[in-house]
């Protein structure tokens, strides 16, 4: 497929064919097994630059666009969700934010060990029990002369555990609503921040989610990332930027299955023809060619409108709202097609069934897709 790639961004997506065969591939079973961290992939990466694949040169990133780090996102997602995920996180949430946000100190400080992979960024926002577009956050922080105290819980954080770095969200001003919530770097080994559990997720096992324990951890007020209240815009942004790689996820998953499919259909005889010459499996097939056409071609879209400085919220809402329609659907046809046998563990199908459905939940905006999209037009 053609999106006028240039010879560079074509490159980028071979190398991560490679890599990702090569390396993630036969892994990838393992790791949906285990549920555990993928640390060997994960230093393989670094070596091939992916985790500041679109980072500036002057931080030790490689300069190479969104839309080529969403071509990397893409092709590993083929082989494996979790690792893609792994990425995602660290690259679209934590040092997306940074590098959008962050003072020439801060991005100083923070950013080269993000592009050489010293520490694994994550992005700690969601919270038991709180409506985070409505700035209920309970995790609190309170200014104390130089610093900041962080106090509460955050849950379902991915790279949980792994991650050195968290872009932690906080109330400074409770008073303030959604307005009073900010942004805050914190180091994972800072005292009072401790990992208080795993959880077992269905899909995307190996990118591990954590929920993690805040107390009374003490950050300098130079961790502030952007202005005191600037949490939420901060938070709508990156989460539309990571609406943009999740796409781009769910075509990766979705191309996998469509191919596994159709060379089961071609194999599977029934009444003395393969399977694939019936038109009822050919329909489902086009559909979900037709589908995944579509939504590359958004993603390419949007990531390129995102690293042309454009405007691309309205566009990952998009994105957002129809991978989660057409990733879903071509996974349950593609088990359809594989019969008895798709809804075995034997198959990839279940695989990628669980994580699909994983990378459409998974960082849901702060506020509906389709809200965003119809704000957009009525504005
Ligand atoms: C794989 C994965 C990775 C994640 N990674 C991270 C991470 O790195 N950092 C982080 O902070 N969080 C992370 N999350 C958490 C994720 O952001 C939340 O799970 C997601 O935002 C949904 O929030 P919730 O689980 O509280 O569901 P809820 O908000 O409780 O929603 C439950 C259901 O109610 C519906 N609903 C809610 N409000 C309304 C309404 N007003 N009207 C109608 N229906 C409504 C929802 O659509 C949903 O179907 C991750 C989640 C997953 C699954």
């Amino acid at each position: 497929m053609s999106y006028a790639l240039t010879e560079e961004q074509q490159l980028i997506q071979q190398n991560a064919r490679e890599f990702a065969t090569e390396y993630v591939e036969p892994a990838a079973a393992e790791i949906d097994h285990t549920a555990a961290h993928p640390a060997d992939i994960v230093k393989k990466m670094i070596e091939q630059d992916f985790l500041g694949i679109f980072l500036p040169g002057e931080f030790g990133g490689a300069e190479a666009g969104y839309l080529s780090y969403t071509l990397i996102i893409e092709e590993l997602s083929r082989a494996s969700g979790a690792v893609a995920a792994v990425l995602l996180n660290h690259a679209s949430l934590a040092a997306y934010s940074i590098n959008r946000w962050g003072s020439a100190e801060q991005k100083q400080a923070y950013l080269p060990s993000l592009c050489q992979g010293e520490k694994l960024g994550a992005f700690a926002l969601n919270e038991p029990g709180a409506a985070l577009g409505a700035g209920e956050h309970r995790v609190t922080a309170v200014k104390d002369g130089d610093s900041y105290v962080l106090s509460g819980r955050k849950c379902y954080v991915a790279n949980g555990g792994a991650a050195g770095l968290y872009i932690v969200f906080a109330q400074t001003d409770p008073e303030a609503g959604a307005k009073g919530i900010s942004a805050f770097l914190v180091d994972a080994k800072t005292d009072g921040l401790s990992v208080a559990r795993l959880i077992d997720k269905m899909g995307l096992r190996g990118c591990q989610s954590a929920e993690l324990v805040f107390d009374q951890v003490k950050v300098p007020a130079a961790n502030l990332l952007g202005a005191e209240g600037a949490g939420l815009a901060i938070a709508a942004e990156a989460l539309a930027a990571a609406s943009i790689a999740e796409g781009a996820m769910v075509v990766g998953i979705a191309q996998a299955a469509m191919e596994d499919a159709v060379k089961y259909g071609k194999q599977r005889i029934q009444f003395r023809r393969p399977i694939a010459t019936f038109p009822a499996i050919q329909s489902m097939l086009a559909e979900m060619a037709a589908n995944i056409h579509m939504l590359r071609l958004a993603v390419y879209d949007a990531a390129s409108l995102l690293e042309n400085g454009q405007a691309f919220v309205a566009e990952a809402a998009m994105i957002k709202l129809f991978a989660a329609r057409i990733g879903q659907s071509a996974l349950i046809d593609v088990i359809q097609i594989e019969g008895g046998y798709g809804y075995s563990q034997e198959m990839v199908a279940s695989r990628l069934y669980r994580d699909v459905k994983g990378a459409v939940i998974k960082n849901s905006s702060l506020d509906f897709p389709e809200k965003i999209i119809a704000g957009n037009l009525l504005a």
